[in-house]
Parts: C-alpha cells; structure tokens; sequence
C-alpha cells in the first residue's frame, strides 16, 4: 500500500481550521456513551472528546486504512474514547499505556503522522469540579435541596462538556 502522509496539513495550517472549530459529537453519542459506559461522568465525556476531535482532526486520512488509538491513561476517559473513534479493545486497535497522561494518540494505518489530543485546561478543571461536587452530593440526604443544588450543578459541568466547541475542551496537534 502507498503510504501517504498528513504532512500536507503540516504545511497547510489553515486546513485544520475546520477540526479546531468542530461542533461537539451530538447528544446520541453521549446517551450511547451512558448506556456503555454505565454512567455519566467528566471522564468519560472528555474522553469522547478526545476522540470525536483528534478524529475529526485525521479529516479524510480515515478513510485510508484502520484508525488505531493509542491512550497514555486508564480510567473512565477509555470508553468515551472507543465510543468516539471506533478504535476499541473488542477489534484490537486501541493500545492502553499507562503514564498517567490525558492523552490520546490516533493514527491511521498505513498513513505517516498522527493526531494528538489532549484536555484544555479548562476542560481539566470542570471535570475536576464535576468529581467533588458529586462526591459532595452523595454524602447528603437524597431529596434535600442542598443535594439537588449540587447535582444541577454538576448537570450544567457535563452539559458543557458535551457541547462546548472543541476548541474549548480539546486541544489538538500533529505530530510525527
Ligand atoms: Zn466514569
């Protein structure tokens, strides 16, 4: 097979215009990712991000071969991530090094250069936000409006997280 590279986006910058102003994965992704995932939490919302941007990134390199993921963490962030990019455990094209890194490696098969994703701070600290608020939420008494107060807050974290533009939430490059 030729190989091709992304190269070209290298020397045409402007081309991944259109991935840093992406729209966010529409709302049936995330509901496929709660039924998935188990439940709804930042990690698992950033990782679908992660993965919708760096895909989207790739443009149509995609199209060349199988998109292979490599993610530098484990945790919840996984599941978004296979969600997102299609890469998973079941069909062997996600490989999981753990150094403890929000970031994502996606790359096509057979095409030279890969994207890498990682959280803005920004998305950093709603996700952070999201963790104690809920951890403080669960410690009250269900039905009292201290801990609904909590959870509509968190609601609103996830909600922006889901839809924020990628730019917000991720930040994108491409690397040899
Ligand atoms: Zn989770």
């Amino acid at each position: 097979m030729k190989t091709s590279s992304l190269l070209s986006l290298w020397v045409a910058p402007f081309l991944l215009l259109p991935a840093l102003t992406a729209a966010a994965p529409d709302a049936g992704v995330f509901d496929a990712l709660h039924r998935f995932h188990g439940h709804r939490c930042g990690g698992s919302i950033l990782g679908a991000r992660l993965g919708a941007a760096a895909r989207s990134a790739l443009g149509d390199e995609v199209s060349k071969g199988k998109v292979r993921a490599v993610y530098y963490a484990t945790g919840c962030p996984l599941d978004g991530i296979q969600v997102t990019t299609g890469s998973t455990l079941g069909n062997g094209t996600i490989e999981v090094k753990d150094r403890k890194e929000m970031r994502l490696r996606l790359s096509v098969e057979g095409v030279r250069g890969a994207v890498e994703a990682r959280p803005t701070e920004l998305a950093l600290a709603l996700g952070s936000e999201s963790k104690v608020l809920t951890k403080k939420a669960k410690g009250l008494p269900q039905g009292s409006p201290e801990r609904a107060e909590l959870e509509a807050r968190v609601a609103e974290i996830f909600a922006r997280l889901e839809t924020a533009p990628d730019g917000e939430v991720v930040l994108t490059t491409l690397v040899r």
